[in-house]
């Protein structure tokens, strides 16, 4: 039996399940682990085999241990959740006589001279060169990546049809609340943005994240609306009108609040905008680019009318300015960017060829005027 068991030499290769943007090396060096334990799964149950002993060796430490890790319970938000779940319970079903041991091979050993390496250095290079040649073919075939429930995989979730690789928050709030907060937006009576596709909300997104959480709550508190302002506490019948109390607007809405002519708002904005003008020399921003936002903040603010007409087409800018007027420049003040100021910066990096990160700007910048925002 036992020389039977030498002649046999299976190689197996496997694509990787899941979708392209979360395969990475850890996930690959599971999938390999998953793989073999499915060809012994296969073997083992064709010989009948109960007893006996399976060493897996890989190079990848840490796919390593969270396979090895078998007393630990799985965390159902770990990466590849899926295969470690699948590889778990493959292990659980080898026949207990059959031990197992885990094996981690240095890598590159090769470069010290491949004869003197051991049988399991070389076997590793072997394993690394196949699986090479196998994803390149794989590549130019134009393989598609594809997200599966595995064999051992007792449940999946699923969002939009698509299988998840491990449980996802944000995937999740965004499958089942999406459309529920843009139509909110769609249809709000102070702040209301009609082409919510327009909106660059991942910048909006990060530039929120890097505030402070007491600013972030009160950010949006006060873009919904539901903050100490006149018109919210008149309608709930805690205040006798909803007239503002700096000036004499008829209704202290959040929109008002931006717009109002209040001395000490005013004077809040000159010392802000300075702010946002730093930043935007820091970032090496357009020059144009600079002027045309201080001027569009500083204008705004003081009730001037915004005309795109006025601003350069370089790189772009008068196409953006055009775009966010569509969109209302109080969503401008609130980090509702429309996605051209992404598009004028990544003109302005093509045509000095630099590399600097064009979604880093725009994070950098509204998360400033977010600041002012609240400043004022
Ligand atoms: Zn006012």
């Amino acid at each position: 039996m036992d020389h039977f068991f030498q002649a046999i030499k299976q190689v197996g290769m496997d694509w990787c399940p899941g979708i392209k943007e979360e395969q990475n090396s850890y996930r690959s060096e599971l999938a390999g682990i998953d793989g073999g334990l499915s060809m012994i799964a296969v073997i083992l149950k064709f010989f009948d085999i109960t007893e006996g002993g399976i060493e897996i060796a890989l190079d990848g430490d840490s796919a390593l241990n969270s396979a090895k890790a078998s007393r630990e319970f799985l965390n159902s938000f770990q990466s590849s959740y899926d295969l470690l779940q699948d590889i778990r319970n493959r292990l659980t079903a080898i026949p207990e006589g059959i031990k197992i041991k885990w094996r981690w091979v240095k890598l590159h050993q090769d470069d010290k001279g491949y004869n003197k390496l051991d049988w399991w250095a070389k076997s590793n290079i072997k394993a690394d060169k196949i699986a090479k040649e196998f994803c390149r073919k794989c590549i130019r075939n134009n393989r598609i990546h594809k997200p599966v429930q595995l064999w051992y995989e007792h449940f999946a979730i699923r969002v939009n049809g698509i299988k998840e690789s491990k449980l996802n928050k944000k995937n999740l709030y965004s499958a089942s609340q999406k459309d529920n907060i843009l139509n909110y937006w769609r249809n709000h009576h102070d702040f209301a943005i009609a082409n919510t596709e327009d909106i660059d909300w991942e910048s909006f997104r990060l530039a929120n994240a890097r505030l402070p959480l007491g600013l972030q709550r009160w950010l949006v508190k006060f873009a919904t609306g539901f903050i100490g302002n006149r018109h919210k506490l008149n309608q709930r019948r805690e205040f006798p009108t909803s007239k503002c109390p700096n000036c004499d607007h008829p209704i202290e809405k959040s929109s008002h609040v931006l717009q109002c002519k209040n001395s000490q708002a005013l004077l809040e904005l000159d010392k802000n905008v300075l702010k946002v003008k730093e930043k935007l020399s820091e970032m090496k921003t357009l020059p144009i680019l600079q002027d045309a936002i201080i001027e569009i903040l500083k204008n705004w603010k003081h009730g001037k009318t915004i005309r795109p007409s006025k601003f350069s087409r370089t790189a772009g800018l008068r196409d953006a300015v055009t775009h966010q007027s569509r969109l209302g420049w109080h969503n401008f003040f609130l980090g509702h960017w429309s996605k051209l100021w992404q598009q004028v910066r990544k003109n302005h990096l093509q045509e000095i060829k630099t590399r600097l990160s064009r979604s880093r700007w725009t994070v950098s910048i509204i998360n400033k005027i977010m600041h002012l925002t609240y400043e004022i």
